[in-house]
């Protein structure tokens, strides 16, 4: 029989694809004859070491990756991320940072990085509720800035930067927070960047992982008293191994990468997430304002696609909430902070689950009306 398994629209963690999962249950305790579970394998043995190695050789052929780039698997997450930024960019600069503030994810990023370094928030999007992007031309870059970062999606808000990276001066060391639409899409111009980070559970894998894109000639840049493990030149020297990394988070996120590269790669990625964001947006459009999205149609994230009903009806998107949880969608609550709802479309999420989402949402309106 086929496995019970709902529609689920989580911001992250995240649903894996069945393919994915399957795989990692018919090896789950024996794999490739090792006679143990990749969980029980010592990360120094060559089983692991060639798991490890397939996992980065996949990440980088997804990406594109020139050889100057270095891909770390760190743990922490994105959070433990928003410190080792400037801990590893500041040593020899003029202590000074510009952020890009978004939403609630840059905004946490720069809490974080003010214990570290002089944050110049160099643009915001406050005056608008998050839900536009600042105009390049306002941006006011410091001179001599350590770093420009930036939020590239912002998983609450439901607000994403074009694919190609915004223009900076050369020689301005460009930082990109991906965790929310990292492997969503191609990055064609990657070498505009001096540092990629991610979590791994909404797009890549199970929670539990960073994975860390540092361009090669930005390591040693690292303040002293910066944690080892999150030293990324001593990292980088270790193939990420400098303790025991989470191995089998690393594990799943490599079948999830090889299924990502048999369906074609991360143009093929960008396709099903195209299709996936304009059923919804469609569906909202038609509704004759029954449903709305705040954000503005040109940054709408194709990942994260937070709307409400009959502007900020609390009473009926409870109703919503609950209702649609019976009919097995599950995880459309807004995120706290801004209320509403929300659904999250990652690389796993099928066209099946939006249009569950899309016929639910018609019977709902249907079913309430004005
Ligand atoms: N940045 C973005 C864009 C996120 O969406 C999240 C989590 O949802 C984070 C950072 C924090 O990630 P983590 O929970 O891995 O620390």
């Amino acid at each position: 029989a086929a496995p019970h398994r709902v529609h689920n629209f989580s911001a992250g963690p995240a649903s894996l694809p069945l393919e994915v999962l399957q795989q990692a249950q018919a090896e789950f305790l024996d794999w490739h004859g090792t006679g143990m579970s990749v969980m029980e394998m010592s990360h120094r043995s060559k089983a692991y070491e060639s798991i490890i190695a397939k996992t980065q050789q996949d990440l980088r052929a997804l990406l594109n990756l020139p050889a100057n780039y270095k891909v770390l698997f760190l743990q922490g997450g994105a959070y433990g991320a928003f410190a080792s930024i400037p801990m590893n960019l500041l040593k020899g600069s003029s202590g000074k940072a510009d952020y890009i503030v978004t939403g609630t994810w840059s905004q946490t990023a720069v809490k974080e990085a003010k214990k570290y370094c002089q944050v110049n928030v160099a643009a915001t999007a406050e005056a608008t509720k998050f839900t536009t992007i600042p105009e390049r031309s306002t941006w006011n870059l410091t001179p001599g800035a350590a770093y420009v970062h930036f939020t590239s999606n912002e998983t609450i808000h439901g607000v994403e930067f074009p694919m190609e990276a915004p223009e900076v001066p050369e020689g301005t060391v460009l930082v990109c927070d991906m965790s929310s639409d990292f492997l969503s899409r191609p990055i064609p111009d990657i070498n505009k960047y001096g540092v990629i980070y991610a979590g791994a559970q909404k797009n890549a894998g199970p929670a539990g992982l960073a994975i860390v894109i540092v361009r090669e000639d930005l390591l040693g840049r690292t303040i002293d008293t910066c944690p080892q493990i999150w030293n990324w030149a001593d990292q980088a020297k270790n193939d990420s191994m400098l303790n025991t990394p989470p191995t089998y988070t690393i594990y799943m996120c490599g079948l999830y990468f090889a299924w990502m590269l048999r369906q074609g790669g991360l143009a093929a990625m960008q396709a099903n997430a195209r299709a996936r964001a304009t059923l919804l947006y469609d569906c909202i459009a038609q509704s004759n304002g029954y449903y709305t999205v705040p954000v503005a149609p040109a940054c709408r994230s194709l990942m994260n696609i937070p709307y409400r009903i009959l502007g900020t009806c609390a009473e009926l998107e409870d109703k919503f909430v609950k209702e649609a949880e019976k009919a097995g969608l599950t995880t459309l609550k807004g995120h706290r902070s801004v209320g509403g709802l929300r659904a999250s479309f990652y690389n796993a999420c099928t066209m099946e689950s939006v249009q569950a989402l899309v016929a639910f949402m018609r019977d709902f309106q249907a079913k309430n009306p004005t």
